[in-house]
């Protein structure tokens, strides 16, 4: 579903990835983890073309995204859920929704069914999005992503200043969309809610790949997972 090969990126001149290279198939669930700064988020912007890859490259379904504008990223089936949410805040909650909504080569999400996976969502319709609470906008987040019919969905942070409750949820949510053959990609800094859902873990150290393998791994070796993830569990 997606390769990424030996990518570098930079914020002006400074280097934040070097030469990372993952892969997720379809229907997988990849953790990626670590410190902050490690280059978590530069690896999801890369992906979308927000934050240009200056080497290597990325494919998506064997074609390369590397060069291509967002908006043609996003096209090709690949949603995101940014750790900010980014909902517009004096729209609704319908209209927010609305925005994400595409076809693609993918399967197609209906609006009953992002409220049927979300049932507050369908008594907060006609609200601003500014006056939801931190769990309700990212169910808006995740909803306007599932809307735009990706066959690949990036989370950043989705457990981030949630309720127990919501975690369950989204965690509910990832697990949906492997069970429909949609690959996810899941940065955290909770690296156990992260393990909960993940097949393969990429862990990053100072923008670079410290350690990749089996979500099995980590989860069966406390050792490993304290010496690659430290204060993250
Ligand atoms: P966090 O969990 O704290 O978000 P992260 O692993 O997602 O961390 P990135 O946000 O990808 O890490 O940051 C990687 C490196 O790039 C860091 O050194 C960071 O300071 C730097 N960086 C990120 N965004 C910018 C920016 N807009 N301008 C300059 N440097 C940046």
């Amino acid at each position: 579903m997606l390769e990424v090969s030996n990518i570098t990126a930079f914020y002006g001149e400074t280097q934040a990835l070097f030469s990372i290279s993952l892969s997720v198939r379809e229907g997988e669930v990849l953790a990626l983890l670590g410190a902050n700064g490690a280059g978590k988020t530069t690896v999801l912007r890369s992906i979308l073309g927000l934050t240009r890859a200056r080497q290597g490259d990325i494919r998506f379904q064997q074609k390369s995204i590397a060069a291509r504008p967002t908006h043609e990223i996003a096209g090709a089936g690949i949603g995101w859920v940014p750790d900010d949410r980014r909902l517009c805040p004096t729209l609704t909650v319908r209209q927010n929704l609305m925005l994400g909504e595409k076809r693609t080569s993918f399967r197609a999400w209906s609006l009953g069914e992002v409220t049927e996976i979300f049932s507050p969502l369908k008594y907060l319709m006609a609200r601003d999005a500014e006056t939801l609470s931190g769990g309700e906008m990212q169910m808006v987040a995740i909803g306007r992503a599932l809307l735009g019919s990706p066959g690949l969905v990036l989370f950043d942070e989705p457990s981030q200043g949630l309720a127990p409750k919501i975690v369950d949820d989204v965690l509910g949510v990832i697990r949906r969309l492997k069970a429909a053959g949609i690959a996810s990609i899941v940065v955290e800094q909770n690296a156990d809610i992260a393990l909960s859902v993940a097949d393969h873990v990429v862990v990053l150290s100072h923008g670079q790949v410290a350690w990749k393998g089996e979500a099995t791994v980590l989860r069966d070796d406390p050792a490993l997972k304290r010496q690659l993830l430290g204060g993250l569990q």
